[in-house]
């Protein structure tokens, strides 16, 4: 089991390649671990001279106390084992005694104060990733794996939660194991109230949430959602029990799974109790949980199975730009072109690639090409990058829907093996391209272009046609063929 210290350590970067002009403004999503953060969920950030810039409000939310002296335009940022002050315009700040310089110092504009995020970062031990693509900023706590475990006890044996998210009408809590939830409904206001006996909150997951002393709460500002805020706290502490209240716009009914085989976590899915034989809000972008997919290493195939292959990026999107220049669209399309070979020789399986050559096809239409032809598997291909952790390594999966669960699973066992890469994990991940596909998807980011013994190994041909073979591998035993 992961625990963190109470000063936690994360690795940082930041991916920004993609901007060229020296200022704009735009509307980001902010992540740390998976979770967006509320603030920052309408928050304006600035881009100047490539670098992330984020309203002190967001850094507030990340955990750390932040004064903000209007008088003198300075912003101070705090945990309990450092002091980070800066000045309006000011290139030099202080790191506790240390000056140290500032290549985009804080800005004003408009009322509001922008910090640099990745100075914040690489300062207070935060892992910042850009995706261009999604326009979002993905905080990350990869490096608390090879933190030493923490001499606290308290929390042994209990199922940490390490982040709750709730998006189209499906409340996902991420556990490091498995808890029996209890959950009952009460009016006057119509709240859903869901009991999880012997969990307790992960450390980071509380550093992210920390808005205030013991205030946990999600506001939810979703359109056409049932619910208006969930609020969670330590309920009993003897069994740990975490109460988690879903506070509802208007009544709704529910259903609860355990996520699926061997995922720890709950997801609750709500939908209009006039329609109780119909959960789940929108049928273009969730996948019906009540009816996995039949296609497990055990069930025979009938007919041949139809996998749709997505190179990432294209065209004007180059993904991410490797140290030495290469191109992620271009390491995509090699990788879907060969996978698509591969698979040319399997009697028993289709393929469909979204693109080709180096075109672009926008992340909805690609899910929608998968939707449209009745795909039973999406596979999306990627490569990674990180800023200023050149030794940032390895391969990760990501999965959306619970029922694609089991393919990343599959996926992530096979590629593991193939690339020989750091392992990452199978992680959750609210990517669009997953989201938008209603058969089990997946999306593959094989290894890091930014680490350049990483991105020579990927451009290599063993190396590719390795992972190509893997990515088929798994395809087959996913649907049991041999
Ligand atoms: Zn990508």
């Amino acid at each position: 089991m992961k625990r963190l210290g109470v000063i936690v350590l994360f690795a940082v970067s930041l991916f920004l390649l993609s901007f060229n002009s020296p200022v704009f403004a735009n509307t980001a999503s902010i992540y740390l671990n998976g979770a967006q953060l509320s603030a920052a969920n309408l928050s304006q950030v600035e881009i100047v001279n490539s670098k992330v810039m984020v309203p002190i409000r967001v850094v507030e939310e990340l955990g750390y106390v932040v004064n903000w002296n209007k008088t003198d335009q300075t912003v101070k940022i705090q945990n309990n084992s450092k002091t980070v002050a800066m000045a309006i315009n000011k290139s030099s700040a202080y790191v506790d005694d240390r000056v140290v310089s500032l290549t985009s110092p804080p800005l004003l504009k408009g009322g509001t104060s922008f910090v640099p995020l990745r100075f914040i970062g690489e300062e207070f031990g935060l892992e910042v990733n850009w995706d261009n693509g999604t326009k979002s900023v993905y905080l990350s706590s990869e490096a608390l794996e090879s933190t030493p475990d923490s001499l606290d006890t308290t929390s042994a044996n209990k199922g940490l939660i390490e982040n709750i998210q709730f998006a189209d009408n499906r409340l996902m809590i991420n556990m490091d194991q498995s808890v029996q939830p209890e959950i009952f409904t009460m009016s006057g206001p119509e709240r859903i109230v869901l009991d999880l006996p012997g969990a307790a909150l992960a450390d980071a997951f509380t550093l992210q949430n920390m808005a205030g002393a013991g205030s946990y709460q999600i506001n939810i500002e979703e359109e056409q959602s049932f619910v208006s805020k969930i609020r969670y706290s330590l309920f009993k502490s003897d069994p740990s029990t975490i109460r988690v209240v879903l506070d509802l716009n208007s009544k709704a009914s529910y259903q609860l799974s355990n996520a699926a085989g061997n995922s720890e976590g709950i997801v609750l899915d709500l939908f209009d109790p006039t329609s109780p034989t119909a959960p789940v809000t929108s049928p273009d972008t969730i996948p019906d949980i009540s009816t996995p997919p039949t296609t497990t290493t055990t069930v025979p195939v009938t007919g041949n199975r139809l996998v749709v292959i997505d190179a990432g990026h294209g065209a004007h999107d180059n993904g991410t730009t490797g140290v030495s220049g290469r191109v992620e669209k271009d390491f995509n399309l090699t990788m879907a072109l060969k996978v698509e070979a591969l698979l040319g020789q399997e009697p028993l399986i289709d393929v469909v690639l979204t693109r080709h050559d180096d075109t672009y096809v926008t992340r909805p239409d690609r899910a929608k090409l998968a939707n449209d032809l009745n795909a039973d598997a999406f596979i999306s291909i990627h490569a990674n990058s990180v800023l200023n952790i050149p030794t940032a390594s390895g391969t990760e999966t990501y999965y959306y829907s619970e029922a694609s669960k089991p393919l990343a699973d599959v996926m992530h066992k096979h590629l593991i093996q193939a690339t020989r890469l750091k392992d990452r994990k199978v992680k959750y991940n609210n990517y669009e391209v997953l989201r938008r596909s209603n058969m089990p998807a997946t999306l593959l980011e094989v290894g890091f272009l930014s680490n350049a013994e990483e991105e020579a190994l990927l451009f290599t041909e063993d190396f590719q046609n390795r992972v190509a073979q893997g990515i088929v591998d798994a395809i087959k035993e996913y649907f049991g063929i041999n």
